[in-house]
């Protein structure tokens, strides 16, 4: 959306930009009928293209910008919020422990997840294979809501499903091949999910 938006709006106004510079250049020549743009004109089309630029930028962020979603397990003793954007990647995994739960999560660095106060003394956690992988679950009513998955320790990932409605807009599924692990997360992007965007970049 925000690409054709972009495609639409850049291109428009880029062609406006040459008709106005072709009309002028032609009055505005070196004196031997050449088409070289003065300075003001150069400028001019240069301040377009940062104000499509900044506008371009304007709309990506708020696409990513974060939302506080609130959520938690079935009997509610369980509850936490999470930092994410609105738009979310979620990741259908295909391990033995996933499958069987149907679990589709979207993963976020662990100072983006609040734990409610209370909570954990509901929270019992189950290991596996590596023991990497946290299962955690409320000991009430079953429910996995979170749990830190083996390909993030340093993260959370957050049952979709037990997210409060209202809050995510967007859900991007991607297949994680937790059959094959090894094999696959050397070639997935996952692991930088966990990851502030910033300590990502360096
Ligand atoms: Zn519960």
């Amino acid at each position: 959306m925000t690409f054709s938006w972009w495609r639409r709006g850049g291109g428009g106004a880029a062609n406006a930009a040459t008709a106005t510079g072709e009309a002028e250049w032609g009055m505005a020549g070196d004196g031997r009928g050449g088409m070289i743009p003065s300075q003001s004109q150069l400028q001019r089309a240069g301040t377009v293209r940062v104000l499509l630029l900044s506008a371009l930028l304007k709309t990506f962020m708020a696409s990513e910008a974060a939302v506080v979603h609130t959520g938690g397990c079935h009997c509610r003793r369980v509850r936490w919020q999470v930092e994410a954007p609105a738009s979310v990647v979620a990741w259908i995994c295909n391990c033995s422990n996933c499958s069987m739960r149907g679990n589709t999560h979207f993963i976020v660095p662990a100072a983006k997840f609040k734990l409610q106060a209370g909570a954990d003394e509901f929270i019992t956690t189950y290991t596996f294979g590596t023991h990497t992988a946290k299962h955690t679950f409320c000991k009430v009513c079953g429910i996995t809501s979170f749990y830190t998955p083996r390909s993030n320790p340093d993260g959370v990932a957050v049952t979709v499903a037990c997210v409060d409605p209202g809050t995510v807009k967007h859900v991007e599924y991607r297949k994680f091949d937790g059959g094959n692990w090894d094999n696959f997360f050397r070639t997935s992007d996952i692991a930088g999910f966990s990851k502030d965007k910033a300590e990502a970049a360096e």
